[in-house]
């Protein structure tokens, strides 16, 4: 019996790069005879024809399947969905843009099949064709969070990887409703071997993340897998009773040896804004964390399916 590869593809408005998408893919299955190929393709509430690319599909080919959600989740939905639905003896993770080049497929099955990894990751060493500002930003970010997590988060490292039966079960345990793969992914172990290649532009279409959705995602990883910003926050208040306390030892040596002329009113209104300031800002981090509880709580399905493949055929 030949081992099943499912490849999953969280897609949104992803019309113009399927079709590409999907010739490349092809083209590496007829060379990577050892398996069967499993695709998956997750419609995460596109606007545009994907929905109806996919399909067509699904009728000429039966390894394509596919998940319509009935909105837009976001693509940590799509790949839990996508994980959830694979069958496949190993399981891999490929954007449709191709900025995951499928060619690596045959050595990562190679690395798992015949030195034992577990997990193969794909990381981009470079951030070509990105702008500046951007590539700064999420080095500054990975910098940050790994200070400020024990689950180390890697540079560059890429939602496309290829993983086998025992890791998808471990990351499907998983069932948490605010998911940040990466971190998963580092959390639940496993031997995990790193390839490396060339950031690719993507072939068609744009991308989907604007700068802020990227800022809020980081935030979300921070959260997540953190929690010394609420040590911080208590560290701040206690180093700031430790001034103020100096401060009114001061201010009563002063006024008992030299007198106290009534001053300081600016220095106060400084002193009241500096305070108050300092406490939104911790009270703001706590409630992020509780928000994602609240949020947890509630036990929301992390995604809904308007339609599928299973139900079609
Ligand atoms: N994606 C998704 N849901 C979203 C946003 C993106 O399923 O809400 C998919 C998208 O179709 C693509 C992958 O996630 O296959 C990566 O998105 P994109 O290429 O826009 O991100 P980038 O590569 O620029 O980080
Ligand atoms: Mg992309």
């Amino acid at each position: 019996m030949k081992k099943i590869l499912s490849i999953i593809v969280p897609c949104y408005n992803e019309e113009q790069a399927l079709p590409f998408f999907y010739q490349e893919i092809d083209k590496v299955s007829k060379e990577l005879k050892a398996l069967n190929f499993e695709l998956i393709f997750v419609n995460d509430g596109s606007k545009d024809k994907t929905l109806e690319v996919l399909k067509e599909y699904h009728q000429k080919d039966k390894r394509v399947k596919y998940i319509s959600f009935s909105r837009n989740f976001g693509k940590e939905a799509a790949m839990y969905a996508g994980l959830e639905h694979a069958k496949g003896d190993y399981v891999t993770i490929m954007d449709a843009d191709l900025q995951d080049p499928p060619s690596l497929l045959k050595e990562m099955y190679r690395l798992a099949e015949e030195e034992g990894y577990d997990c193969v990751g794909t990381r981009r060493v470079t951030r070509k064709g990105e702008p500046p500002i951007r590539s700064f930003c999420a080095r500054m970010f990975y910098k940050l969070i790994n200070r400020l997590s024990k689950v180390e988060m890697v540079d560059g490292a890429r939602d496309y990887r290829f993983m086998n039966r025992k890791m998808v079960n471990a990351i499907l345990e998983l069932k948490e409703y605010n998911r940040y793969s990466k971190g998963l992914f580092s959390f639940v172990g496993f031997k995990t071997k790193w390839l490396e290649y060339e950031n690719i532009n993507r072939v068609a279409g744009e991308t989907k993340w604007s700068f802020w959705k990227l800022f809020i995602y980081a935030l979300d990883g921070i959260t997540a897998f953190s929690t010394v910003p609420l040590v911080l926050s208590a560290v701040l208040g206690l180093v700031f009773c430790l001034i103020s306390f100096i401060m009114i030892i001061v201010i009563i040596i002063k006024t008992l040896f030299y007198g106290d002329p009534v001053s300081g009113w600016p220095s106060l209104v400084c002193i009241i804004f500096l305070c108050s300031g300092v406490q939104l800002f911790c009270m703001g981090i706590i409630g992020q964390y509780l928000s994602k509880t609240y949020l947890e709580t509630k036990k929301r399905p992390i995604y809904i399916i308007g339609e599928s493949s299973d139900e079609a055929s």
